[in-house]
């Protein structure tokens, strides 16, 4: 009883000093008592030692940079339980045989979203598919590698002038292939949703990927081909999205 007292009073403290600090003022709204519990958690098992700055305030979840375990940079996602377009979430997980029967709780249903991400970020990697290794997750919150560095930030490709197209064309085509073997359809791939740090692309993102038994992966893959194929033919690639979609495919 006096240890849980304890650990009261040192949740408290922590709350407040996370609550203070200034990376979090706009951010209020982030942060109800579960998602401290959970950073709390997190930083216990310690899998993040300190908080920097946002990298990425998104619709549905906020990115952060932060200190890992033995000096490593890692990227902290953390999902706003009350932003989460949650029917959109719904329709992701009911269609995917990992997830069937979630049901209507909003709370678990962006829960469940989280672990997806977990899920898919390890499945993509074992099939050898560059993305942010995962690291930890905890209610609504993801921790993973940081790609890139604190001081010297990966791009996203939208932002970046590509040096090679055809070669960063050929990786993503063949990532495609590799995600699409693994049973996995990104389902949101564009310029957008890959990030590229001394010449490495690496895939991110992986919420809404769902398996390919979804009803609607077919469309989805369609849709991720058409986007990463008009991003490459911009780039003065003479590529289609029909051509992509034979290539992913084809085994
Ligand atoms: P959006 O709504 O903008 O698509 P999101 O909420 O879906 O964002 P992500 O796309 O996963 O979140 O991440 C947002 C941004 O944060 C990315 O565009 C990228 O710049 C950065 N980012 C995310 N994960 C990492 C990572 N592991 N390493 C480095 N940067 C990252
Ligand atoms: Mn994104």
């Amino acid at each position: 009883d006096r240890i849980a007292r304890r650990r009261d009073r040192e949740f408290d403290q922590f709350r407040k000093r996370i609550k203070d600090a200034d990376q979090f003022k706009v951010e209020q709204s982030v942060f109800d008592d579960a998602t401290f519990a959970a950073i709390y958690k997190l930083v216990q098992d310690g899998h993040i030692e300190a908080f920097g700055g946002p990298i990425s305030t998104g619709k549905e979840a906020n990115v952060y940079e932060a200190l890992g375990d033995d000096d490593t940079d890692v990227a902290v996602k953390i999902y706003r339980i009350n932003a989460s377009n949650f029917r959109q979430m719904r329709e992701y997980l009911e269609g995917d045989p990992r997830f069937r029967g979630i049901g209507n709780d909003k709370g678990k249903i962006v829960l469940a979203w989280v672990r997806k991400e977990y899920a898919n970020l390890e499945r993509a990697q074992k099939a050898g598919v560059r993305v942010p290794t995962p690291i930890a997750v905890e209610r609504n919150v993801l921790v993973m590698e940081l790609v890139g560095l604190v001081e010297d930030r990966a791009r996203r490709l939208a932002e970046v002038n590509v040096e090679n197209p055809q070669t960063a064309y050929e990786v993503v085509r063949e990532y495609m292939r590799r995600l699409h073997s693994a049973g996995l359809v990104h389902g949101d791939l564009s310029e957008y949703n890959m990030i590229i740090h001394e010449g490495e692309l690496v895939i991110i993102d992986l919420g809404q990927a769902v398996t390919v038994h979804h009803p609607n992966a077919g469309e989805f893959l369609d849709r991720d081909c058409r986007n990463v194929a008009n991003f490459f033919s911009r780039q003065g690639l003479d590529v289609t999205g029909e051509e992509l979609h034979e290539y992913v495919t084809d085994v």
